[in-house]
């Protein structure tokens, strides 16, 4: 299973693809992903079986683009989010905020 960069088409196996998350929103369900390739910067939300990517809008995720990952599976957490996929699991974080 290879997993697409939607920017450059480069293809990455789950775990060089997980690991690349970062910063869980658990208000909006998602996280954010930096291509290692070229960079490029996507928010995405981990559902079971597949990655949704959209854009915020009006306070709210709208999934546009659907990746199916097959027996893909999550888990949310108070402060990070659970990703396993086969024998593999990955934690993404949320990265704590200064108040304003
Ligand atoms: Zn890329």
């Amino acid at each position: 299973m290879l997993i697409p960069c939607l920017a450059c088409e480069s293809r990455f196996g789950p775990d060089e693809y997980f690991n690349a998350c970062s910063d869980y929103n658990r208000g909006l369900d998602l996280v954010s992903w930096t291509c290692p390739h070229c960079g490029n910067r996507d928010d995405l939300r981990v559902l079971p079986g597949e990655l949704g990517f959209g854009y915020p809008h009006r306070g709210r995720f709208a999934v546009h683009d659907r990746v199916r990952v097959p027996g893909l599976r999550r888990q949310r957490g108070e402060l990070r989010l659970d990703i396993s996929l086969e024998r593999s699991s990955w934690r993404v974080h949320t990265r704590l905020r200064q108040p304003a």
